[in-house]
């Protein structure tokens, strides 16, 4: 399996972080992908990445969660951490559009993520999108940018069967993370045996912990509850599934 969206650097992990990789790795998670939040997240992420070589890769981006009126200065320290540094990155991302928390910088938001959007395309690089009650708006900003080089994953998806196809018209993945898991998630009535190309598996650890872990701090190893889940509701077997996934991660991150 391949985590590929997780946010293992946060402090969350600080006091268990060796221990916590090594049950990743127990349960079978042979890679794992790590979107940025913004400019005080980007040591400690490069710090681990470097440590865990061949086994965490870092994305660069910044978060709709972080965008505010300081955010055109986030964006230049994106960019020179793409352009000008002596760093491979994986991914742009996180980013997007959240409605969810705050709503004040809507329109920032936007700028920002068509910004990281050209960046993605220019450094052909995949897009780790966060859409957070926006799914709609973000699905628009991609067809409207989209081109041969425009790719990436909906992370965290929890949307309707009609953006599902959507994301699969233009290409994109659904990553399938702690929602499937959850009683009133929907998602067992959307995601189909057909979508499995599209999907790709992820944690967002330390947030969204799967059933039976639900509202506890949730971790890479837990990935094991969403491909059994997963398995319940599309009617394919674990490994099948864990199989086609990693296989899909490793053609969108190129490794
Ligand atoms: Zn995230």
């Amino acid at each position: 399996m391949i985590d590929t969206h997780t946010h293992i650097y946060l402090p969350e992990f600080d006091v268990d972080r060796n221990e916590m990789l090594q049950r990743a790795k127990d349960v079978g998670v042979e890679k794992m992908f790590l979107p940025n939040i913004d400019k005080d997240s980007i040591d400690n992420m490069i710090r681990l990445c470097n440590e865990e070589k061949n086994y965490c890769y870092p994305m660069m981006g910044l978060h709709p969660c972080s965008v505010n009126v300081n955010y055109e200065n986030e964006l230049r320290i994106v960019e020179e951490y793409l352009y000008n540094s002596n760093y491979k990155f994986y991914g742009v991302g996180e980013c997007g559009l959240d409605y969810y928390w705050d709503k004040t910088f809507i329109a920032e938001q936007k700028i920002a993520f068509e910004i990281q959007i050209q960046l993605a395309k220019k450094n052909r690089l995949p897009l780790s999108i966060h859409s957070r009650e926006s799914t709609d708006d973000c699905i628009e900003l991609i067809a409207k940018h989209k081109d041969e080089n425009l790719h990436g994953v909906f992370h965290c998806f929890s949307g309707t069967a009609d953006q599902l196809e959507k994301i699969i018209a233009l290409d994109f993945y659904a990553g399938i993370g702690g929602v499937v898991t959850f009683k009133n998630g929907g998602l067992d009535k959307v995601i189909k045996e057909e979508h499995l190309r599209n999907l790709v598996l992820e944690t967002d650890a330390p947030y969204l912990a799967p059933v039976p872990l639900r509202g506890k701090r949730n971790e890479p190893s837990y990935l094991k509850y969403i491909l059994k889940r997963l398995s319940e509701v599309i009617g394919v077997n674990e490994k099948e599934i864990a199989e086609i996934t990693t296989a899909n991660a490793k053609k969108i991150f190129q490794v």
